[in-house]
């Protein structure tokens, strides 16, 4: 989904060259000039207007730095441009409105217009097409709006609240209120351009150091010599190396010596034991258990030799120098930052608008639930086996699917042979979803369906006057059943989209409170695909399994993200830790969570297997938004099961826009964001799936 914050969160990663140096702080004759403003304001409006003049000021003074001007430049501006009354503030929020949906829109449509040629199945990608696709015609509007000082003609005006005030008082407050939230927000940082190169340049090292970490699987021996795994199979850390853990539950061979292996492997990347020659190194054989390291004889790849000897000498703390660098240069933007003045702010109070203290004590209610040991229970009652700690990734909670693969590929290829096929078939498909014929033509209408060159996926408007792009894989014998499935994705998030933009009444709530909200609604349409080729939908036992699958996986990633969230919090109370405390550290807290709420169910203690997400890494706490995500998908789910009818409810949901997420599920569902649905679902599901 590309809004105007996504827009704005890649304006703020500008790499442009800025006059403004980090040491540069408010001059001296801010203050008093501010106070003096302050009073010639309420002299000239009155004494209703003396709270928003100081908010104003403040707020400008927050931002503003001698090159911007000296205290003539300041008052002068002042005097310009503060909106007095009610009348003058009715334009200026007009005005603003209007024309930053048309910048934010059209950067948005020409940033569409210049990927055309890497997204779309339209022929060739050549050497320039890719330096359109990188251009971000968005990139520097920010540090030009604060240039211009447009940003603080908004920032005099509009207030600029905590998360700590949307919470407590955004209940209270009016649409309109909401909206100049909101449009304050846009400038609520100044983050200079060497900071956001600093940034950047951090983030794309440790990513650089992640997509590199392939473990060659063929060239991990057992003690005789025993090679578990085929040739040629590199798996990258860590989401390869899990996923083969779950592949290996259908193993009944060799599964599990390959799952421990595997573990074994995790540990030592965590710790960091593992022999720096072995990384992505087809040349040389290792046992992970004696961490023995030696030149193969088996040759299964091309690479040219990597002129690294076959020694067991340990990776240098690369992972946690990787993401010290991600730490120090995510701290440099904290003073530029005055309302979420850390990284942690930064991620909670702004991105998932959700206090970090409420995401961990919901985390901590689902790893704690009761429900825990039952499900532990069943699967080592299905396992035939005591659980052992890689179980966090078990995965055979499955349903059995009631149509071939093949059998669905057929009936898809026969319905879509073209995108025009699906793009024509909307209409219908969101009929049966039961959207009112009127409100399925207005969708219709504002989605354009194009065929992707990868996967998938929804370019949503940023102005009204264009549409939503769905953009879907076609095959050369037609749309198949996986190119079916995310097109219906894609088109709930085009349909959520197309709502809360088209159809809102402000355009700074144009959106959803963030990103999981409107994977949820996209889910709630992939849900009901079989159903959209008139075949019938999955049944009780099934939705079951599907329970039980969210619950363990949603109970597995609360850990890691808590794992994350402390590892942040040490890292700022050691700013000058090495890499090798931050190792410690990491090794400490991945412990004291499994020894919390893992080991009284696996009964083993000290494992750090929660420590091996590369997210945490390369991502600057990015992990806490699957268990959120998990959790406000099965609310929306149980609220749309409730009420039966989708289409209706999706629009009513989806119109409410970017308030603050537990609002926007109370409006929706009547609850605030919680795992309490999750929870009831698991414990439901319990009950009919005794073995
Ligand atoms: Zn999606």
């Amino acid at each position: 989904m590309r809004s105007a914050v996504v827009m704005l969160i890649a304006a703020l990663s500008c790499l442009q060259e800025s006059p403004m140096k980090p040491s540069e702080t408010a001059p001296g004759w801010m203050k008093p000039a501010a106070a003096k403003l302050e009073t010639t304001l309420v002299g000239k409006y009155g004494e209703s207007q003396r709270a928003r003049a100081r908010r104003g000021l403040k707020q400008i003074s927050d931002f503003w730095r001698a090159p911007d001007g000296d205290q003539a430049a300041f008052e002068d501006f002042v005097g310009r441009n503060f909106a007095g009354d009610s009348a003058a503030l009715d334009v200026m929020f007009n005005r603003f409105e209007h024309l930053l949906e048309q910048a934010f829109g059209h950067t948005a449509e020409i940033s569409r217009e210049f990927r055309q040629q890497t997204d779309l199945d339209a022929g060739p990608v050549l050497p320039y097409d890719e330096v359109f696709a990188s251009y971000d015609p968005s990139a520097h509007l920010t540090d030009d709006f604060f240039d211009n000082k447009l940003a603080f003609v908004v920032l005099l005006n509009f207030p600029l609240t905590t998360l700590d005030e949307r919470l407590s008082e955004g209940d209270r407050w009016t649409r309109r209120q909401w909206a100049e939230t909101r449009l304050a927000e846009y400038f609520s940082r100044r983050i200079p351009a060497d900071v956001n190169l600093a940034i950047s340049k951090a983030g794309a090292e440790s990513g650089q150091y992640i997509s590199e970490y392939n473990i060659w699987m063929h060239h991990l021996v057992e003690e005789r010599g025993r090679r578990l795994f085929p040739s040629k199979m590199r798996l990258l850390s860590h989401w390869n190396l899990r996923d083969e853990i779950k592949a290996d539950y259908a193993d009944s061979e060799n599964g599990l010596a390959k799952q421990r292996m595997i573990a074994k492997v995790m540990e030592r990347i965590v710790g960091q034991t593992i022999p720096a020659s072995v990384v992505d190194n087809p040349q040389l054989d290792w046992n992970p258990y004696t961490n023995e390291v030696r030149p193969t004889g088996e040759k299964d790849s091309d690479s040219a030799p990597s002129g690294r000897g076959a020694t067991s000498a340990p990776e240098p703390d690369t992972r946690y120098l990787r993401l010290l660098e991600d730490y120090r240069a995510s701290r440099l933007a904290d003073p530029y930052s005055p309302n979420a003045p850390t990284l942690m702010a930064r991620r909670f109070d702004e991105d998932r608008q959700i206090p970090e203290d409420r995401a961990r004590k919901m985390f901590e209610r689902v790893l704690s639930s009761p429900l825990v040991p039952r499900v532990a229970g069943l699967i080592q009652n299905r396992l035939g086996r005591p659980l052992e700690p890689f179980d966090i990734w078990y995965n055979g909670f499955r349903p059995k699917m009631p149509y071939t693969e093949a059998e669905l590929d057929a009936l898809v290829a026969k319905k879509y042979p073209t995108a025009e096929a699906y793009e024509k078939d909307i209409p219908a498909l969101l009929a049966k979803l039961g959207f009112p014929p009127e409100r399925a033509k207005f969708l219709a209408e504002n989605i354009t369906v194009d065929p992707a060159r990868g996967s998938g996926h929804a370019m949503g408007a940023a102005m009204r006057q264009t549409k939503a792009h769905l953009r879907t894989r076609i095959e050369k014998g037609g749309m198949n059943y996986k190119g079916f499935n995310i097109a219906v994705h894609e088109m709930g998030h085009n349909v959520e989209q197309t709502f809360s933009l088209n159809t809102i009444d402000y355009y700074s709530l144009n959106g959803v409170p963030n990103t999981a909200f409107t994977e949820a609604l996209a889910f709630i349409f992939q849900g009901h695909d079989l159903e959209l080729l008139g075949l019938r939908s999955p049944d009780a036992s099934a939705e079951a399994l599907k329970a039980l699958n969210d619950f363990w996986a949603t109970y597995e990633i609360c850990g890691v993200s808590l794992v994350d969230m402390r590892v942040w919090h040490w890292m700022y109370g050691h700013p000058r830790a090495t890499s090798e405390h931050l190792r410690d550290a990491v090794l400490q807290i991945s412990k004291d969570v499994w020894n919390v709420f893992y080991a009284p169910v696996f009964h083993q203690r000290d494992v750090v297997l929660l420590g091996i997400y590369s997210h945490m890494i390369d991502s600057f706490l990015y992990l806490p938004d699957y268990p959120l995500g998990h959790m406000i998908a099965f609310q929306l789910e149980e609220h749309m099961r409730r009420v039966g009818k989708i289409g209706p409810e999706f629009e009513r949901v989806a119109r409410q826009g970017r308030i603050a997420p537990d609002l926007w599920m109370k409006g929706a569902t009547g609850s605030p964001v919680g795992p309490e649905a999750l929870l009831a679902a698991a414990d439901n599901a319990l009950g009919l799936v005794r073995n």
